[in-house]
């Protein structure tokens, strides 16, 4: 069975042998043993259900979240003859008929799809018709709601398998992730009832980081660390710092020290992100500071150094994006700076994160009136006129959290912001108030001409509301040089200026007197998130190896790590210690 794999990975891949992890899953899944593989991003995921794919008499589905990448992804595998397709909302639906008919005269070997095309009845159907020989679910942890980016729509999954293979051989299941701890494994084997399968993890060693944690006092401390650290590492440095104000508090800093520096974070434009973006990547410029949004996507193969100023929240977070240094196999180091401060950011996040049942429902009736008062579904509401309606103030983040909840219990779907109108009032009459512009002042003359043409503002305490949006597309001057414009003319007395509120465009899905929320659940997630962070405290304060830490938690092999690592601080204090012993008298 091996050979034959082999002999497809030769002809269609061009490999002859199988990168390490990669043989006991594919010769699993050729066994028709259901399978979950756990690799990290870039062990070679895709190519362990790709060759059974070929190797299998029928087709294999592949479900993937990535709808975004589902066409790159397609367009590698007919690259190489493999005969695949995909189907997604990204089609007009003349394309996706025309897709179905093609798997069901056996055009194709692999088809990807989202999660939400296998909840279609007639997509069911026509797949009912065909010899279906695999399921791999790709992004499994997307299954549970412990996961980081649950998606509802994965837990109809199984469902949807049990309808294809009605009266039919069952498929065999295939389970794929990057990031799966013991109960999101254990969830995705539940969610799956894959009775029995076969586990492996593989491929989480990285032996090229050297990954070391140094203790910091405080935040002057840390900056003080992060310059000579970075002084010492001549290759592109990636410095990852958790807030807005702490980028650019590294970035003046390591420019005084006379270190050439970018930064990025959420401030920024797009335009200036994307320049900053692109300087980094051409090597024009070898360090930036950003927050950890920067690197996700980016493919940069040198990156010699990473510095976390702060302790991530988990150990999941904190390997993935140390992940992102030595892509090309040569050394790179990654060092955290750990201060005991680091925790509070983080219980902040997670309490945050995690609002109490009564939080919620108290959001979800506050929309359900303003649905019954308006009598529409599509609720307009701001952030304020919610706040008025809950019992105990929570923080704009937490409201976020209740309506992220209020969504995945499909009880409402967020639409996006709404922008509410501005108000303009005039202070006096259109005539007045037009003499006291200055003559030179073009744009707000032009402003408040437009405002007459458009609103027939005329007469003194007239106020008139707009969306400022729609204006700026009239007007032709840029929303900026609008706000300037505007601000001038409220100091100056000539009118009266009140911005617009920020609001959300909700859908009310269901409406619903009792929710269904589970208190246990919530408290549990929470609880999840604190033992995650407690782990990842542990693993600065603990004198193991830090590869072995690391590895033990994914579940990955630690019999091939050898006692003395050379390639963590900690294995590397040993040997100091163990040297400077040998040469003590004593
Ligand atoms: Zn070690």
């Amino acid at each position: 069975m091996l050979t034959k794999a082999i002999e497809t990975l030769q002809n269609y891949f061009g490999y002859s042998v199988f990168r390490p992890g990669q043989t006991e899953v594919v010769l699993s899944i050729l066994e028709k043993k259901n399978t979950i593989a756990i690799m990290p991003t870039g062990a070679g995921k895709s190519i362990c259900y790709q060759i059974p794919a070929l190797c299998f008499d029928g087709v294999t589905i592949v479900i993937s979240p990535l709808i975004a990448l589902m066409k790159d992804q397609v367009d590698t595998l007919i690259s190489k003859n493999i005969p695949a397709t995909f189907i997604n909302s990204s089609l007009s639906l003349e394309e996706v008929v025309c897709r179905i008919e093609g798997i069901k005269s056996g055009l194709y070997k692999i088809i990807y799809v989202a999660p939400e095309r296998l909840t279609n009845p007639y997509f069911i159907n026509d797949l009912k018709q065909c010899n279906i020989s695999m399921i791999a679910v790709d992004e499994a942890h997307c299954i549970s709601q412990w996961g980081h980016d649950f998606r509802p729509s994965y837990t109809k999954i199984k469902s949807s398998i049990d309808k294809i293979a009605e009266g039919k051989e069952m498929p065999v299941i295939v389970a794929l992730t990057a990031t799966a701890t013991i109960e999101v494994k254990e969830d995705i084997i539940k969610q799956l009832q894959v009775t029995d399968p076969n586990i492996f993890v593989s491929g989480f060693k990285r032996d090229n980081l050297e990954i070391i944690c140094v203790n910091t006092k405080n935040d002057t401390d840390k900056i003080t660390k992060i310059i000579n650290i970075s002084k010492k590492i001549s290759g592109p440095k990636l410095i990852y710092a958790t807030t807005r104000k702490s980028v650019e508090d590294i970035f003046e800093n390591l420019i005084t020290s006379g270190i050439p520096t970018l930064q990025y974070h959420a401030g920024m434009t797009p335009e200036e992100r994307k320049v900053a973006q692109d300087v980094f990547l051409s090597g024009r410029c070898n360090c930036m500071v950003s927050t950890n949004a920067f690197g996700m996507g980016i493919d940069k193969s040198d990156i010699r150094l990473i510095i976390h100023c702060n302790m991530p929240g988990s150990i999941e977070a904190y390997y993935q994006e140390i992940g992102r240094a030595g892509r090309d196999g040569k050394k790179s180091s990654c060092v955290l700076l750990y201060g005991t401060y680091d925790r509070y950011t983080h219980e902040f996040f997670i309490n945050n994160e995690n609002p109490s049942k009564k939080n919620i429902e108290e959001v979800y009736f506050v929309l359900l009136n303003k649905s019954m008062a308006d009598n529409k579904d599509e609720v307009s509401i701001t952030t304020s006129e919610i706040m008025c309606g809950v019992s105990e103030s929570i923080s704009d983040m937490a409201l976020s959290s209740c309506l992220k909840e209020l969504e995945k219990h499909e009880l409402i779907k967020r639409l996006g912001d709404a922008n509410s109108e501005i108000k303009i009032k005039i202070l006096d009459t259109f005539d007045n108030q037009i003499k006291k512009i200055s003559s030179r002042a073009k744009t707000q003359q032009e402003f408040l001409i437009t405002l007459r043409r458009e609103f027939e503002l005329e007469n003194k305490d007239q106020e008139i509301e707009f969306e400022l949006e729609k204006f700026v597309e009239k007007i032709g001057i840029t929303r900026d040089n609008i706000l300037r414009t505007i601000n001038v003319l409220n100091k100056a007395g000539i009118i009266e200026y009140t911005p617009a509120k920020k609001g959300r465009l909700i859908k009310i899905l269901k409406k619903e007197i009792i929710l269904g929320l589970n208190d246990e659940d919530l408290e549990d997630k929470k609880e999840r998130a604190l033992t995650k962070l407690n782990v990842m405290e542990e693993y600065c304060l603990s004198s193991v190896c830090r590869h072995k830490f690391i590895l033990g938690y994914f579940g990955d092999n630690l019999e091939h790590v050898e006692d003395d690592c050379f390639m963590c601080d900690n294995c590397l204090k040993k040997r100091i210690k163990k040297n400077s012993d040998s040469k003590s008298p004593f």
